[in-house]
């Protein structure tokens, strides 16, 4: 089992003798870039809330200020407006590096996963801390393998629509080994799989939060294609909590963090009209270039090595981000307004 795992890069992870995060955790100073966007100010509430200080950068690309807002004035947070893509100089323990232009419509303007990825690894090369890439199952790109192993090595586009995510990320992961192999960093890498919940952006064009706006704004559902491509669809908390197993942990990873629960965008229709509105239509529109036609993670890495696996069902979790939907859609927060 060792020797497997050793081969894929899960052995220890503390050459260094450090003295285990664990025994000092009280504390710990901690980046976590893009912690104003929707993942990031959820893994925030958890970090805050375990008694760690602080320091969120961001450049508000695509997050918003109020994700975070309920945390000003206390001495333990503190948020930068800074672009990744600069050089930064800080003092800290652990680097939590999410800043990244996470979906379709945004993620083709910005070189942050290459320079953004590498200044972030600088930093923790030169304070000695602890850098966990959010790296993403776009590394599989359209999978010949079902469900997704972290020994895929994936099938990828390189000049697709999409490839500045994908190769993007499949860079970023290749800098943070570099970085563990070259100069010692203590790195873990996670690939994330399809997350929702509350914050998610409202109008960013992924699946989940346009059906949900979509019922809740009697418009009907987009179903793109045939309906009849899949994906597996994570809530927000089970992720957060495999992040930060996954920090404290001792495994490197890469890992996969995601719900195998596999549903049918057509699927994910009918749950959508179950929570919200059983009247609400759907109508087919043409799909995207380089669309992945399934995606499922395997997990069993995640649940030998960090004994993590998530907990919230889709139909269980989707009604929980209707209510902070309608109230960013209806209520009198101004969207956008940072
Ligand atoms: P998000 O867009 O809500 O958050 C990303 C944050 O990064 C935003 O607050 C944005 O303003 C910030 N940002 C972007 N470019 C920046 C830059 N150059 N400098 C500083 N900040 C910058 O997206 P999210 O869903 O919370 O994603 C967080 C991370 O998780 C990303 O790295 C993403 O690739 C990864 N991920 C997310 C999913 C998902 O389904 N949500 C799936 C796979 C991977
Ligand atoms: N870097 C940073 N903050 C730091 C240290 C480095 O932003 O505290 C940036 C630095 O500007 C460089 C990148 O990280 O662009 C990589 O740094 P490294 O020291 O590994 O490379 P070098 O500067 O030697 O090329
Ligand atoms: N999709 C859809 N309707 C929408 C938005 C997306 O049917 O309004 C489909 C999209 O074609 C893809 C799947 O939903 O097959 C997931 O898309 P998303 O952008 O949410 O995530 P990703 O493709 O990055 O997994």
């Amino acid at each position: 089992k060792f020797s497997s795992a050793h081969r894929l890069g899960f052995g220890s992870a503390n050459p260094t003798g450090k003295i285990p995060l664990g025994l000092k955790r009280k504390g710990l100073r901690i980046v976590v870039t893009g912690g104003a966007g929707f993942v990031g100010s959820h893994l925030v509430d958890r970090l805050i809330a375990r008694g760690d200080s602080v320091i969120v950068v961001d450049n508000f690309f695509t997050g918003r200020k109020q994700n975070v807002m309920h945390h000003f004035g206390n001495p333990n947070f503190e948020l930068i407006r800074h672009d990744v893509v600069e050089p930064l100089l800080l003092e800290v323990d652990q680097i939590y590096h999410l800043a990244c232009p996470a979906s379709p419509v945004h993620y083709k303007f910005n070189p942050t996963n290459v320079v953004g990825t590498l200044n972030m690894l600088g930093l923790a090369k030169r304070v000695g801390a602890r850098f966990l890439l959010t790296s993403t199952s776009e590394v599989y790109g359209d999978p010949l393998q079902h469900p997704q192993k972290e020994t895929y090595w994936g099938n990828v586009n390189p000049i697709g629509v999409r490839s500045c995510y994908d190769e993007g990320k499949r860079t970023a992961e290749t800098l943070t080994m570099d970085y563990h192999r070259g100069a010692g960093v203590e790195v873990r890498i996670a690939r994330i799989f399809n997350t929702y919940g509350p914050r998610m952006c409202i109008d960013d064009g992924r699946v989940v939060s346009n059906f949900v706006a979509q019922a809740l704004r009697k418009e009907p559902l987009t179903v793109y294609g045939d309906g009849k491509q899949t994906r597996s669809f994570q809530y927000v908390s089970d992720l957060v909590e495999g992040l930060m197993r996954l920090m404290e942990g001792e495994h490197i990873g890469p890992f996969n963090l995601g719900n195998p629960g596999e549903f049918t965008m057509l699927e994910l229709a009918e749950v959508v009209q179950e929570t919200i509105d059983p009247n609400a239509k759907i109508e087919f529109r043409p799909n995207t270039e380089d669309d992945p036609h399934k995606r499922k993670p395997d997990i069993s890495r995640a649940k030998e090595l960090i004994g993590w696996e998530p907990k919230v069902s889709l139909r269980k979790g989707l009604p929980l981000m209707v209510s902070d939907f309608r109230q960013r859609i209806f209520g009198d927060h101004k969207e956008g307004s940072n």
